[in-house]
């Protein structure tokens, strides 16, 4: 038995793919101590390991102040939770031995950590990877697009911030993708190899298992009773980027005369009373059991956020995808380069398009068959069963 550092601050999407890795780890005799934020808390616990908590309020508040706007002050923000994170995960392991770091590949200054303790790394990356000459590269082109001023304020404050984090910790930092990517000797990605863009790019140190797809543990009410036998269309924006009232209202407008059932899921920053007078064939919950849900849906509209995507493919879904921010937009390019569904933009969007959109997936023949191929190499791929299979491989080449 080893005991396991796993280190990610959230958010949900970030998470739910370890669970099945965890509860895996834990009935092959690890024990696992879980860093992350109180509000994952329960469904960490439930699956046997230890959970310690790092501070929300301030983590968020902390990659906030870095600044929104481009992707570099993201990444002046990632440096800015170190404070956060480095100093309370110390303070709270003093004194502990473990054996080797499960880091998320974004939250939770995770290579920074396996420096300090000098521990064997795995990256656990829930989007699509990226190459570090791919992600130069994007962010070279992304910087052309900041005024010259701004650019410089933003460089000073990366090379302050990243003088400062080095001293402090006695760690190397190379370059902006190592704190935005946390790359390490092996990285878990949870998805396939087709669906990644290049995933020939990427070498064996590259684990493709697949959506990590287990039950989450927590218990949310649905009456599966309203939507059995009924095929319904299912749209949810995610949990972070769906505060997006005109868009529910709009969803009202292209559906709420058709035959189909929709279950809406429209997050916990939205009342239900902002929405008016909910039409009779929608269901419109804060949260619904989204794994469970898709099992009976027949059309996934959806923000195109990695997991959501995963979990619609591997469940036969076909979707339409209406990317918001992050990562979105390019999962939305992939579902459409692989015929799996089709993409609309946010802007300008009218309930016509949308309407017609569904028209078009739900019966047009060539997105169910990409679907269904899809959907065969994904629920072949191993998933967290494949995942942990790849973390014992890594323990043995490090003798642990
Ligand atoms: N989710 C859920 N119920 C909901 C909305 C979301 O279970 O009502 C889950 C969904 O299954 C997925 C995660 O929340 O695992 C959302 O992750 P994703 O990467 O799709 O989007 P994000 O929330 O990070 O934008």
């Amino acid at each position: 038995m080893a005991r396991v550092l796993f280190i990610n601050a959230g958010s949900e999407g970030h998470i739910n793919p370890t669970i099945g890795v965890v509860q895996e780890l834990i009935s092959r005799g690890e024990e696992v101590v879980y860093f992350t934020i109180e509000a994952f808390r329960e469904r960490l616990e439930k699956t046997g390991a230890t959970v310690r908590t790092l501070d929300g309020q301030r983590f968020i508040k902390a990659f906030i102040s870095g600044g929104r706007n481009y992707l570099l002050e993201r990444i002046n923000g990632l440096l800015h939770t170190a404070e956060i994170v480095i100093p309370s995960l110390l303070e709270q392991i003093e004194g502990e031995h473990f054996d080797y770091i499960i880091h998320d590949s974004m939250f939770g200054c995770g290579r920074l950590i396996a420096q300090i303790l000098k521990l064997p790394a795995i990256n656990s990356c829930t989007s699509f990877a990226q190459t570090k000459e791919s992600f130069d590269k994007m962010l070279e082109q992304l910087s052309k697009n900041i005024p010259k001023e701004v650019l410089k304020n933003i460089n000073d404050e990366y090379r302050r911030l990243t003088a400062m984090v080095k001293e402090k910790y006695t760690v190397e930092i190379q370059s902006p993708y190592e704190i935005f990517c946390n790359p390490a000797p092996v990285t878990i990605v949870y998805t396939t190899r087709e669906f990644q863009p290049y995933g020939e790019a990427f070498d064996q140190t590259y684990k493709f298992v697949g959506p990590s797809i287990s039950s989450r543990l927590k218990q949310e009410s649905f009456d599966f009773t309203a939507i059995k036998g009924k095929r319904p269309i299912y749209i949810s924006l995610g949990t972070v980027f769906n505060r997006a009232v005109d868009f529910y209202k709009l969803c009202f407008e292209a559906f709420a005369d058709s035959n189909h059932t929709v279950v809406m899921s429209i997050g916990e920053q939205t009342p239900q009373f902002d929405l008016g007078e909910i039409p009779q064939n929608f269901i419109v919950k804060n949260y619904v059991p989204q794994t469970e849900v898709l099992k009976y849906t027949k059309l996934f509209i959806t923000h195109g956020g990695m997991n959501s995507t995963n979990e619609g493919l591997y469940y036969g879904v076909p979707l339409i995808v209406i990317p918001q921010s992050a990562d979105q937009p390019i999962i939305a390019r992939q579902v459409a380069n692989i015929g799996a569904g089709v993409t609309l933009q946010m802007q300008r969007l009218t309930a016509n398009q949308l309407r017609e959109a569904a028209g078009n997936v739900l019966n047009n023949p060539s997105f169910h068959k990409a679907v269904l191929q899809i959907r065969e190499s994904i629920q072949k791929s191993g998933g967290y069963y494949k995942a942990v299979d790849e973390i014992f491989e890594f323990k043995s080449h490090n003798d642990i």
